[in-house]
């Protein structure tokens, strides 16, 4: 398979990997208008955060969430490996190496190199995306293709 020239996947029911029953039915979700891919979205209540916001274990999964970052700030974005200690690596979407290098002067004990390790250059919208809850029949169906 290749990989979604507008979500970077190569697998359209990988996300969402947090619980994904819930997920789909209680989150707003960005559905790929290319893969049909569903990304959450859900911005956080009380802290107004979205999965993306966070660091991820893996290059891989910053990759899954990263068109969420790029269509909430509407501007290219990257990622960047960042060591809380010599021997961990999370990866976090950033907009630009400002806002990297205000994390980093807040979170003194973490080191990064700041070489992104994934980047877009350019934003893009896609006509097919939407953004949205899932009807309950639409969570079942995307369930049954996992
Ligand atoms: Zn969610
Ligand atoms: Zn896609």
């Amino acid at each position: 398979m290749n990989t979604c020239p507008e979500c970077y996947s190569e697998k359209s029911r990988i996300t969402p990997m947090y619980k994904p029953y819930e997920c789909l039915s209680e989150h707003t979700q960005y559905v790929c208008g290319t893969c049909h891919r569903c990304i959450c979205i859900e911005k956080d209540q009380t802290r107004g955060l979205y999965r993306w916001n966070f660091p991820f274990k893996s290059l891989e999964d910053a990759k899954l969430y990263f068109r969420t970052a790029e269509f909430v700030l509407k501007e290219p974005c990257a990622i960047y490996e960042l060591k809380p200690d010599k021997n961990r690596s999370t990866f976090k979407i950033f907009r630009n190496k400002l806002e990297l290098t205000n994390y980093l002067k807040r979170n003194k004990t973490i080191k990064c190199n700041k070489t992104p390790v994934f980047k877009t250059d350019k934003y893009c919208e896609y006509p097919k995306t939407e953004v949205r809850r899932l009807t309950m029949d639409e969570v079942n169906f995307y369930m049954s293709g996992r």
